[in-house]
């Protein structure tokens, strides 16, 4: 192998590249030893590690991260790693205004008589009597107390 300056300076560039030896030595068509050799002559610096993998030869080991392995937070109490789905508990009940359909519970007739019956009438929501009787039923409530007192 003649080593000519024109061959050293290709091998000063592809070294500078970051190529591999044995990239190196096949461009320049020689054996990698002699271009091990030649560098190590040559003395050059230790090339920065190569970017292109065209023969994987001198390729860092990618560095294994070390955060691969789990959660970083310890783990949660067991009271806390179970919460209420927030959503969930303000979410509507599944029954949409079940008061209002329920029928008016006023009697209607002498209970145990033929014909009492409850008035059918749906029931003012939050109050057990329609509209109609929960207003006399009021004013009877206010009237008894008037009696009573
Ligand atoms: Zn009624």
């Amino acid at each position: 192998m003649e080593w000519t300056d024109e061959t050293i300076a290709r091998l000063r560039a592809l070294w500078a590249e970051g190529l591999s030896t044995a990239e190196i030595g096949r461009r320049l068509n020689i054996s990698k030893n002699a271009v091990v050799g030649k560098a190590h002559r040559l003395s050059l610096p230790a090339r920065p590690s190569p970017i292109r993998r065209t023969t994987g030869e001198a390729t860092p080991r990618p560095t294994t991260p070390k955060r691969t392995q789990g959660p970083t937070l310890p783990p949660l109490p067991a009271s806390v790693s179970a919460p209420v789905p927030v959503l969930r508990a303000i979410a509507p009940a599944p029954k949409p205004q079940q008061p209002r359909a329920l029928p008016c519970c006023w009697p209607i007739g002498e209970p145990g008589r033929p014909g009492f019956h409850f008035c059918n009438a749906a029931a003012v929501t939050g109050k057990p009597y329609c509209e109609e009787h929960a207003a006399i039923a009021y004013v009877r409530v206010r009237d008894k107390r008037e009696d009573v007192a």
